[in-house]
Formats: C-alpha cells, sequence, structure tokens
C-alpha cells in the first residue's frame, strides 16, 4: 500500500540542470545537462572525460607519444598496427575527402607544420618546400588494411592531422556515453563544435548563438536545435598574419596555401563528426564551389561568412535558414 505514492513521487521528480566544464584535447569542453540528480550528471560527465582523454591520447598531435606521433614517424616505413579507433577515423576522414572532391584531407600536416614556421617567423615559406609540401598531400597515400587494423603512409614526407575532424568525433563519443547514462536533454560544446540533445522541459529547442567572426560582442544568428550538430570553423581564434595577409588554420590541399577570406563557416549536420568535417572541408571551397556542392546534400545546413575588401557577404543555405530562430528567447 505505502509503495503507490513513493512511485508517484518519483515519475513527478523534478530534472536538475548540471552544468560543468574541462579542458581537454587544447580546449574546453562545456556541458549543461538535465539529469535526475548531480550525481549522476557527474558520473557521466567523468565517464565522458576518461574517453575523450584516452581519445586525446590516440589522436594528439602535439603528444610524441600518441599514436598519431607514432604512424607519423613511421610514415613511408610500410604498415603499422593502430587501435581501432584510428581505423574508424581514418576511413571517416577520407569519406569527407572523397565527398568535399579534396578539400577535407588528413594529410596537410605538413604543410600544416611549413605554414606554422612561417607564422613564427613572419615570412612566407619559400617555394621548394611548399612544392615539397605538395607532394606529401594527398589522401591517396593513406592505405587502410582493416582486418589486420593496420595503416600505411606511402611517402616518409607525410603527416596526418585530425585537427578538422577529432573534436566532432570526440563529441559524437561524448553524447553516446551521455545517452547511455540515461541522459536524454543536454548540450555539449567542444571547442566550437556543438551537439545539442533533446530541449529542457516546455522548451522547443535548444538556442544556439553563432557569433560574428570580427565582433566577438555580436551574434550574427541564432539558431534553435535539437538532436543536432552545429560546427564552427572561423578565422578569428587561430588565424595568422604573414606580410599584412591574414591567413586561416585551414589549408587548401590543392595548393598547400592557407585558406584566405572566409571568416566563418557554420555547418549544421546530423552528427559531430560530419559537422566538423564540413565546417572544415567549406571553408576551402569556398562560395563557388560550396553552394553547388551544398545543393546535393540534404539534412546538411550551412552558412559561409566571406570577406571582400574588408565588408562581409552571409551566404545561407535553406536548410540552415530553416533552423533559424523566429524571436529571440533567453
Ligand atoms: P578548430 O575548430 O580546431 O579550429 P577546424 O574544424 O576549423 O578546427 O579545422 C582546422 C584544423 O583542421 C586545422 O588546425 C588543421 O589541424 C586541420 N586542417 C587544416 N586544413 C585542413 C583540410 N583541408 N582538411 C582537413 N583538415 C584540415
Ligand atoms: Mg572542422
Amino acid at each position: 500500500m505505502k509503495l503507490i505514492p513513493v512511485v508517484l513521487i518519483f515519475l513527478t521528480l523534478p530534472e536538475v540542470l548540471v552544468e560543468r566544464a574541462f579542458f581537454v584535447m587544447g580546449t574546453i569542453i562545456e556541458f549543461k545537462l538535465y539529469c535526475e540528480n548531480k550525481e549522476s550528471c557527474d558520473k557521466a560527465i567523468l565517464d565522458v572525460y576518461s574517453e575523450v582523454k584516452r581519445l586525446d591520447g590516440i589522436f594528439s598531435n602535439y603528444k610524441n607519444d600518441s599514436v598519431l606521433s607514432r604512424v607519423n614517424s613511421y610514415a613511408g616505413k610500410g604498415r603499422i598496427s593502430v587501435p581501432d579507433e584510428f581505423i574508424e577515423l581514418t576511413r571517416l576522414a577520407i569519406f569527407f575527402s572523397g565527398l568535399t572532391g579534396g578539400a577535407f584531407d588528413i594529410t596537410v600536416g605538413r604543410a600544416m607544420e611549413i605554414w606554422s614556421a612561417s607564422r613564427e617567423t613572419n615570412s612566407m615559406p619559400n617555394t621548394k618546400d611548399m612544392v615539397r609540401a605538395k607532394d606529401c598531400m594527398g589522401f591517396g597515400k593513406i592505405k587502410i588494411y582493416p582486418e589486420e587494423k593496420q595503416i600505411e603512409l606511402n611517402s616518409s614526407c607525410v603527416s596526418l592531422d585530425f585537427g578538422g575532424i577529432g573534436k566532432g568525433y570526440a563529441l559524437d563519443r561524448a553524447v553516446g556515453i551521455l545517452r547511455k547514462h540515461g541522459i536524454k536533454r543536454g548540450i555539449v560544446n567542444f571547442g566550437g563544435n556543438i551537439y545539442a540533445m533533446k530541449p529542457p522541459p516546455g522548451e522547443d529547442g535548444w538556442n544556439v548563438g553563432i557569433r560574428h567572426p570580427r565582433d566577438e560582442t555580436q551574434v550574427l544568428t541564432l539558431l534553435r536545435v535539437e538532436d543536432t550538430a552545429v560546427s564552427t570553423s572561423g578565422d578569428y581564434e587561430r588565424y595568422f598574419e604573414v606580410n599584412g595577409r591574414r591567413f586561416s588554420h585551414i589549408i587548401n590541399p590543392r595548393d598547400g596555401f592557407p585558406v584566405e577570406a572566409v571568416p566563418s563557416v557554420t555547418v549544421i549536420a546530423k552528427d559531430g563528426t560530419g559537422a566538423d568535417a564540413l565546417s572544415t572541408a567549406l571553408t576551402v571551397m569556398r562560395n563557388d564551389r560550396a553552394i553547388q556542392f551544398l545543393d546535393q546534400l540534404k539534412d546538411v545546413g550551412a552558412m559561409i561568412v566571406t570577406e571582400e575588401n574588408g565588408r562581409l557577404s552571409i551566404y545561407k543555405n535553406p536548410f540552415f535558414s530553416g533552423l533559424e530562430a523566429t524571436e529571440t528567447v533567453n
């Protein structure tokens, strides 16, 4: 007899909002989650923390002992055994290379090194280095042996870099863990890669503001989303200038040069991996190639901000516009 009221109370218990953030993979990961209680949220977040740390140990290009560093230093020497995730993310990266006509390409590693040296010395790289770097690029230089869980980079100068897809991939893992813990409502922001789960109780979506690339106090637009990923690649945090030219940290694999005059690209996609890879790729494609490319994709929203003589132009595809908030809520 006493059981009934107890069960009723349990069912009507409100969810609590828990907000947390921690630093990992060189950036901040922020959580806003609705849980039965604070402890259940914290348990889930702790699990996410260990998983993202583990992935960082695999894909980091700063850690000398990461799997990625081992693979890169084994380039040109034959096959090397790697964990499942390495095979999976390399396959995904190659899939996005194919989809984007080579605009997305994780073999930009060598070019990234050359341009960061040039940033240090504030001088353009020399032509010889650039020609050599071009020969080290191209996703066709990666060979995967899925059965044997091995990978091979076919020339000693090939260097992989997962910076354009790794955070989105880790974000998907994080959301998977949260769901396993029974968390349905929440939003996770991993350094500009956002996943919006179900909205707060009584709401019809999460508000995601996209900042103005040249004025951080301004919001360019507000999205209202749920069960979707939103990723922004911008030239405002990690850009560099050489001889007065402003370069993005995104490389055009066609010529090995960093992209110029694309202040930001935002992509809305089903998962974080896709949103991350495509925001990087569309930066390379710019409007000329990007608009046609987007026409072929269903379920992908994009906003591309380009700059000419200090003036910004904004392109939004219909899917993106359809998810913009019509009114400003909280
Ligand atoms: P972040 O959010 O960390 O700024 P982005 O998603 O904007 O990352 O991608 C930029 C990173 O992707 C670069 O720092 C580099 O590591 C990598 N990268 C650069 N150019 C390309 C490219 N053409 N294809 C794939 N990855 C790239
Ligand atoms: Mg990206």
